[in-house]
């Protein structure tokens, strides 16, 4: 329907003291104790940073594009956001992904503000992701508002499910794309665009 999933039906969220048991079980099960004076606030502390980790379930991409978008008077080289700071969370283990996000677009008439773009990016990253769904979320929704010749959408990242537990492979980043329209088809085009998100970074 969307390039947004969350529009499924949620079962109701449980309250913010039910969140907090649920901290406190996670204490419990990490092997302290919830009641010791260190950790007495924490179970708000973290259902406090949970809303702010994922506040992008309460927000809508697509709303936030469509809100305003300019004519071009006729520009139709590629746009580029280079480098926009990526915060998420991994949905296999919930901890943090951290990264670049590059967007890029050929307008067809329409452009956008580049801090929507930067938006769009938050909005998705807050949530539980997998690195290639976010990658396809932020490009499907650019394509589907602004209606561009091209998107295209980059990442790279590092998960700490892998770099602190698991195989333990600390520097190692996960890199994905997502090409659509004239990055797809025409090779010349996603040269150009590799170019420019590779390019000299003075
Ligand atoms: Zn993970």
């Amino acid at each position: 329907m969307t390039a947004d999933d969350s529009v499924r039906p949620l079962p109701p969220r449980p309250s913010r003291a039910e969140a907090e048991a649920a901290v406190r079980t996670l204490i419990r099960w990490a092997g302290d104790d919830p009641g010791r004076e260190g950790l007495i606030g924490t179970p708000e502390r973290v259902a406090r940073a949970y809303e702010e980790f994922f506040a992008g379930y309460d927000q809508d991409p697509v709303e936030v594009l469509a809100r305003t978008f300019e004519e071009t008077d006729g520009y139709d080289e590629i746009v580029l956001l280079r480098d926009i700071r990526l915060e998420s969370h991994c949905e296999h283990h919930m901890v943090p992904i951290i990264g670049k996000v590059h967007v890029a677009y050929l307008p067809d008439r329409r452009v956008v503000g580049i801090s929507k773009l930067a938006r769009v990016v938050d909005i998705y990253a807050r949530r539980l992701q997998i690195q290639e769904k976010l990658t396809a979320q932020i490009a499907n929704a650019i394509e589907e508002v602004l209606q561009p010749k091209g998107v295209a959408v980059v990442i790279e990242a590092a998960h700490q499910c892998m770099t602190t537990r698991g195989i333990r492979k600390p520097g190692v980043t996960m890199v994905t794309s997502r090409m659509l329209g004239g990055f797809r088809d025409d090779p010349a085009t996603r040269r150009e665009v590799m170019a420019l998100i590779h390019g000299s970074r003075g």
